[in-house]
């Protein structure tokens, strides 16, 4: 576990999140005696909200079993940064699917990421929404990966909101001299997570659904005609079950938990630092990511604080020395904040597959997405509509991603964690020679 950042039961981690979001925290109920629903779902972050969204809408009866709080894993944690896209980018679907599946996947992603800002209008959500995210590039040689990415966008898939920025139009965007050149993203945008999460909430209680907080499955058991959740207080009985619980799933499901790997990524807020100062480091107010093996991701909070992630471990302990690390990483870029304070340092867990492919399917009544890989906004509300789909009666969605192979971690997760930092000393040598 991440260790000062892991909170008691039922507590948010102390992040600015957290910290910024105290109105719209309602605390919900545990679940306290037995239930019937067509649909249970474990897990309140997006993925389990945009599902049970999308089976309410459709006239479902559903649950949602939390262990914690809403949004208390990643979806309360993360960078804010919804980028369009997969982590694995497109050619594990293209290899997988051919063009023509890979392009209603890419149709998916879009259509996902216009539909989180329709429903941000439509639900009323105050969640700091702004459009538009900026990829860099530190590295000369891996420029190409920028313009690359734009041409196979405009010509397979059909996508032309991207556009290239070189060096010398840089400072309409960062003032950094890190970068050689980014690629503008107009139909990306950047939130507050935790907010984000909270109002889906919200969206998906008043659509019907039931959530239970505080509750966290022991087991599940199927049944003939549908399934049986276990919990301390209480068992669910319903046709259908999602999990959606990301890297703590656990020993709730070992098959799923062998195909992901636990990984560490972290965050740090500054203290606000007025607008005047805050707009000249962003003066378009993206989100901006770059594109090094371990990469740092950055955006402006709506009160003017820099709020700046990176670094990765596979350890399940929290480095130490955090913030001063991370505030080195950030002085990388930013050397002009070096009178700044770090008000708020927390992190929280990605779910990596082998080839950081999305790992969504389901198997007679049981449904699961996991796999995001460290970049879920966008592909969680895509699981959201294509888990619901299915779940009805319509699996042509899912049957796209049911293709793509996600094998288990040789070796388990302990293994696994060894290899991969092997592999990340391998990549992060690359990202400096
Ligand atoms: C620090 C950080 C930065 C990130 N930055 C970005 C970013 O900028 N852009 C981006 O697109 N993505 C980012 N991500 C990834 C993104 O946050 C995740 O992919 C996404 O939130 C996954 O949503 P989820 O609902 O699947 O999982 P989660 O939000 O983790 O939700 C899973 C939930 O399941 C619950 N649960 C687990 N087991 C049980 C059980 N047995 N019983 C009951 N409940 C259970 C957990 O308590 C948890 O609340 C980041 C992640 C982190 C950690």
């Amino acid at each position: 576990m991440l260790n000062s950042h892991t909170a008691s039961r039922s507590q948010y981690v102390d992040s600015y999140y957290a910290a910024s979001s105290r109105a719209e925290q309602l605390a919900r109920p545990a679940l306290s005696s037995d239930l019937d629903v067509d649909v249970v779902v474990i897990g309140a972050g997006y993925t389990g909200l945009y599902t049970a969204l999308n089976l309410a809408e459709a006239g479902k009866s559903v649950a949602i079993i939390e262990a914690q709080r809403v949004g208390w894993g990643a979806s309360g944690r993360n960078g804010g940064q919804a980028i369009v896209g997969f982590s694995c980018d497109m050619p594990p679907f293209e290899a997988a699917l051919g063009e023509t599946g890979a392009r209603q996947v890419w149709t998916l992603t879009q259509q996902a990421a216009a539909e989180i800002r329709q429903r941000i209008a439509r639900h009323q959500m105050d969640c700091d929404y702004r459009q538009g995210h900026l990829w860099t590039s530190v590295l000369q040689r891996r420029v190409h990966l920028l313009t690359d990415w734009q041409e196979e966008a405009s010509r397979k898939w059909g996508y032309d909101a991207l556009r290239f920025v070189p060096k010398a139009e840089l400072p309409a965007f960062i003032d950094s001299p890190r970068y050689q050149a980014g690629l503008l993203d107009s139909q990306g945008g950047h939130l507050h997570p935790l907010k984000y999460a909270l109002g889906l909430a919200r969206a998906t209680e008043s659509a019907g659904v039931q959530i239970f907080e505080n509750t966290p499955a022991l087991q599940y058991v199927e049944r003939p005609d549908g399934v049986e959740v276990h919990t301390a207080w209480g068992r669910v009985r319903a046709h259908q079950l999602v999990l959606a619980c990301n890297a703590s799933i656990g020993a709730l499901d070992k098959r799923l938990q062998s195909r992901i790997l636990p990984v560490g990524t972290y965050m740090i807020a500054t203290a606000p630092l007025g607008e005047a100062r805050a707009s000249a480091l962003l003066p378009g107010g993206c989100a901006v990511s770059d594109n090094q093996f371990v990469l740092d991701y950055f955006r402006l909070s709506s009160d003017h604080r820099l709020l700046f992630g990176g670094k990765c471990t596979y350890t399940g302990r929290t480095p130490a020395n955090l913030t001063q690390r991370m505030r080195a990483d950030m002085l990388q870029v930013f050397p002009q904040l070096a009178d700044v304070n770090i008000d708020f340092t927390w992190g929280g867990h990605i779910d990596i597959t082998m080839a950081r492919t999305p790992d969504f399917g389901c198997e007679r009544n049981v449904y699961w997405a996991q796999g995001f890989s460290g970049h879920g906004i966008v592909p969680t509300c895509v699981a959201g509509r294509v888990l619901a789909e299915a779940m009805g009666g319509n699996p042509t969605h899912l049957q796209l991603f049911q293709k793509l192979r996600n094998p288990a971690f040789p070796g388990g997760q302990r293994l696994a964690a060894l290899f991969q930092v092997l592999g990340m000393s391998y990549y992060r040598a690359r990202d400096y020679f």
